[in-house]
């Protein structure tokens, strides 16, 4: 067993590691493997954290959640994907909890009060979060889905692509554009955020879904969406109308996080994996392990996926202090995915050239993790995006796109 790096961990946070270890513990490689084979959901470990009430980790105790904050989250998924889940095991699970945010934040008291409790037992799930066009990837500014007021209503109506867990979604976070890009002064206005009911919308006939073909995180479904005169009430609105883009803001540096914790997880995951076979596969007569050809990678992996892990850690802890300001934050939010991200991605890839040829057999998952640590350079945020954050905004360079 590798050791994972615990100093500074608090009361609170131990408790969290241990309740998730003990949950994780029924879930064993097998379990994974044949989940990203299958390409199926993983409906059993998804129902017992949600029965366990994890969906309710960032819900506040008035609406009978746990009241947890982002530091308890990245332990919490950190944990998942070490324990085998990987990245997809967590991402399966990882909206659930973070996208009761926006509604904590900026949802009416009504909205709160019969939603998040329900949420918090794991009776509805808003597993789903529409932000990404075929024509505005990385420029999400440039959505073109538009909801437009008409009486007690908006009408909506566009595309949406790669959104991830409609499937097993009760509710979807949409954004949506109410005043065009041309009549705002600024391309941030005019976005507004929209909680949809999912099963209304198919009754309706307003929305279309098909799932996209993809090999990574194969048991995490990612759809291409499309609205036709969907109607949903006005009530849908969370928060603010026309300052979407702004409350969307507000989570991302927590949405950041969780998911470098993931990928700190899934490094720890795929470190340990390369030391145990390199511990035992013997070639010209000698353990490989004792080559440090073999050894040097794990090392150096081992030692970036636990600074990684430190950086997510102390940007966890500095935003719930609440010391900082937002680019402050931002920086440390960002960084901490960055280096997260490259971390798990050299450790999956040194633990599947340990493995030599078994490192594309199945049978051995390294080549599940590499995967999985390939797409996570390009998700939820694509690394250049990062960088172009922090030369901007960290080094006061000029704005580069
Ligand atoms: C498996 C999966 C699940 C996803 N789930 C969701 C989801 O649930 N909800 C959701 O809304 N979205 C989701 N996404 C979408 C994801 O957030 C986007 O794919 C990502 O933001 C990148 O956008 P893009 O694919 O359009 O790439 P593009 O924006 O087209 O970029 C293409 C390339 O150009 C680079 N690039 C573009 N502009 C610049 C620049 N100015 N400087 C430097 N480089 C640049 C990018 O870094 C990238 O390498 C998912 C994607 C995947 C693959």
């Amino acid at each position: 067993m590798v050791t994972r790096d615990t100093v500074g961990l608090t009361d609170q946070q131990r408790l969290v590691r241990d309740s998730i270890r003990d949950i994780c513990d029924d879930f064993e490689a097998e379990y994974w493997r044949s989940q990203d084979a299958d390409g199926e959901y993983p409906h059993e470990f998804v129902d017992a954290l949600a029965d366990h009430g994890w969906f309710g980790a960032l819900i506040p105790e008035e609406y009978d959640g746990a009241g947890m904050s982002t530091e308890e989250v990245v332990v919490m998924m950190e944990e998942i994907a070490a324990s085998g889940g990987g990245f997809s095991g967590a991402q399966a699970v990882h909206g659930a909890i973070y996208n009761s945010v926006p509604i904590v934040k900026y949802g009416s008291e009504s909205l709160k009060r019969d939603l998040l409790p329900r949420v918090a037992d794991g009776e509805v799930s808003i597993q789903a979060f529409g932000l990404t066009e075929p024509n505005a990837g990385s420029e999400s500014t440039a959505i073109e889905t538009r909801a437009e007021r008409d009486g007690d209503e908006y009408v909506i109506d566009g595309q949406k692509i790669w959104i991830s867990r409609v499937d097993a979604s009760d509710y979807i976070v949409l954004m949506a554009r109410t005043t065009p890009r041309e009549e705002v002064e600024k391309r941030t206005r005019g976005l507004t955020m929209f909680l949809v009911d999912l099963e209304e919308a198919y009754e309706q006939g307003g929305l279309q879904i098909e799932q996209i073909d993809k090999t990574a995180s194969n048991f995490v479904h990612s759809y291409e969406m499309w609205f036709e005169d969907l109607r949903v009430p006005a009530d849908a609105v969370i928060g603010e109308k026309g300052e979407g883009f702004y409350q969307m803001l507000d989570g991302l540096n927590e949405e950041r996080l969780v998911i470098a914790a993931e990928c700190v997880g899934l490094g720890e995951l795929a470190v340990e994996a390369g030391v145990d076979y390199a511990d035992q596969r013997e070639v010209f007569g000698r353990r490989i392990g004792k080559n440090q050809a073999i050894q040097h990678p794990l090392a150096e992996a081992y030692a970036r996926v636990q600074a990684a892990k430190q950086m997510v850690y102390s940007a966890a802890r500095a935003l719930a202090s609440g010391d900082e300001d937002a680019k402050a934050l931002g920086a440390r939010a960002n960084m901490a995915k960055f280096l997260a991200a490259d971390a798990a991605f050299e450790a999956a890839d040194a633990a599947v050239q340990t493995h030599g040829g078994f490192g594309v057999a199945r049978e051995y998952d390294v080549e599940r993790y590499l995967r999985e640590a390939r797409l996570t350079r390009l998700v939820p945020i694509t690394q250049e995006l990062v960088l172009n954050y922090i030369g901007e905004n960290v080094l006061g360079l000029p704005r580069s796109y």
